[in-house]
């Protein structure tokens, strides 16, 4: 069993969490000035790498919150998990855990 450690209830079974994607977009702030093609970038361009990939999750079936992970997708393993709004986990050379 994978478990996922949730920022806010610690580790807790995978099935308790889904996942939401990529991680770390911001909505534009003058959306009226955004060409259609940026719009559309915003809106369904997603990175899909062969690695680490920063991704926002969801504690589904346990506190309900949204927190960022940073899972590998080639070996599934999650280095990070953190709060919405902190600073990603980072070692001490500077590089994501
Ligand atoms: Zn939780």
């Amino acid at each position: 069993m994978l478990l996922i450690e949730c920022p806010y209830c610690g580790p807790r079974a995978e099935s308790e969490f889904n996942c939401g994607g990529e991680g770390g977009i911001a909505r534009p702030l003058n959306t009226e000035a955004l060409s259609d093609e940026q719009w559309g970038d915003y809106l369904f361009m997603r990175k899909n790498p062969k690695g680490l990939h920063h991704e926002q999750w969801r504690h589904a079936n346990g506190c309900g919150r949204w927190f960022n992970a940073l899972r590998d997708t080639v070996s599934y393993r999650i280095h990070a998990t953190w709060k919405i709004g902190a600073a990603m986990p980072v070692t001490q050379t500077g590089e994501p855990v």
